[in-house]
């Protein structure tokens, strides 16, 4: 592998703490404990939260998990400022303050402006969370400052010539999204390398989406080396320059092993892989799925007046595309809408849609879902 920019990055593959495994409404943190030591016994040492991740229990798990059990020198963690947790200037701050707290640390590596996009960034510059972040900085708080970044590459070109001082850019990257004209995977890195900008990689699976995979695409990855759908997804994105590191929302154990066995010792895709991942990525884009990556920011602070749970509902309609059986039906009747909302009992408030980063007209979805199911 290159030279790091970072050097106290120790692999280009870090631990992203938002689809923790649960035990009911809590965190398993025996299960996220094992992960964590698995994880730094194999040489990996970057860890990723924010607030809004589990409502809070993300950080707190940070703290039960990692920091409260390994020495500081042993990780890395970054944390997010989310634009939904502060109104003005002075509640930066304290918000700030409260992370470093729930997490059990006294500085983050990387403080990350979270979800940028071109509406958010105009709050991010009314409130000065700029200016308060590179300050945080210089008071070593912060080691570096960076942003997740979710709109067109025309908004990224702006956000990083106003502000030449960000050190590093998390971009939502994977070989389906590459091309793709809402999420312009390609032309977001295409802007970040251009303004010299080093690159975090997430949703490297897309939510999941590219290990569930249809079977005309199953066959095309099963006819190389054998390894998992996920590996071939995670290697992708870690395949270009400037990737300093790709996140992935682990779930369980076994993921974070598989995941293990092919990025401690890691090797760009050859010619041969390159070229199955873009036939994959061609049959995923003749399905017409919906392009949700689960991430709930729609569903979180209760958001949907009505409870629907709404990336459920999009999953659950992608699987029937892809397997084409009834159990979907059942799932939809039986579980996703037996205490929560239909997908026709929308009220077309908006509020999904102004919260998901991947600009998806939710009420339309909403509209197929229920002529789909009901
Ligand atoms: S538009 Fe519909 S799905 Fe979205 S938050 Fe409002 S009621 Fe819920
Ligand atoms: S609909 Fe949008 S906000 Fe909701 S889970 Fe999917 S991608 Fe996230």
């Amino acid at each position: 592998m290159a030279d790091r920019v970072f050097p106290e990055m120790k692999k280009n593959f870090g631990f992203g703490m938002m689809r923790l495994p649960m035990n009911g409404e809590a965190v398993d943190t025996e299960q996220v404990s094992k992960m964590v030591d698995l994880f730094i016994e194999n040489g990996f040492n970057y860890f990723d939260t924010a607030h809004g991740y589990i409502n809070g229990l993300s950080e707190l798990a940070v703290r039960e998990c990692l920091s409260s059990r390994h020495d500081r020198s042993e990780y890395l963690l970054t944390n997010k400022l989310t634009g939904e947790y502060f109104k003005k200037e002075e509640d930066i701050r304290p918000f700030f303050e409260t992370q470093l707290k729930a997490c059990g640390v006294d500085y983050f590596d990387f403080y990350l402006m979270h979800a940028q996009n071109a509406h958010l960034f105009e709050k991010f510059k009314k409130c000065r969370a700029y200016e308060t972040a590179f300050d945080l900085k210089k008071e070593g708080k912060v080691r570096h400052v960076g942003i997740s970044f979710h709109d067109q590459a025309s908004v990224l070109d702006q956000i990083l010539t106003e502000y030449p001082e960000i050190e590093i850019v998390q971009i939502q990257f994977n070989y389906v999204d590459y091309e793709d004209e809402s999420v312009q995977s390609r032309k977001v890195y295409e802007v970040a390398r251009k303004h010299g900008k080093p690159l975090l990689v997430m949703e490297p699976v897309k939510g999941g989406s590219l290990v569930n995979l249809p079977d005309d695409a199953r066959k095309i990855l099963d006819d190389l080396n054998g390894g998992s759908y996920a590996s071939y997804a995670v290697r992708y994105a870690a395949s270009f320059d400037g990737m300093e590191m790709v996140l992935s929302g682990m779930s369980n154990l076994e993921q974070m092993q598989d995941n293990i066995s092919y990025m401690k010792d890691f090797k760009p895709l050859d010619q041969r892989e390159m070229d199955a991942v873009k036939k994959v990525s061609d049959v995923f884009n003749s399905l017409g799925m919906i392009p949700c990556t689960a991430c709930h920011y729609c569903i979180e602070e209760n958001h949907c007046p009505v409870n629907i749970l709404i990336p459920n509902m999009f999953d659950c309609m992608n699987k029937k595309m892809i397997f084409k059986t009834w159990n979907q039906d059942f799932y939809y009747k039986e579980v996703l809408t037996a205490s929560n909302g239909k997908a026709s009992d929308c009220v077309k408030c908006g509020g999904c849609e102004k919260v998901c980063p991947q600009h998806l007209e939710i009420r339309d979805l909403l509209e197929k879902v229920a002529q789909e199911f009901e």
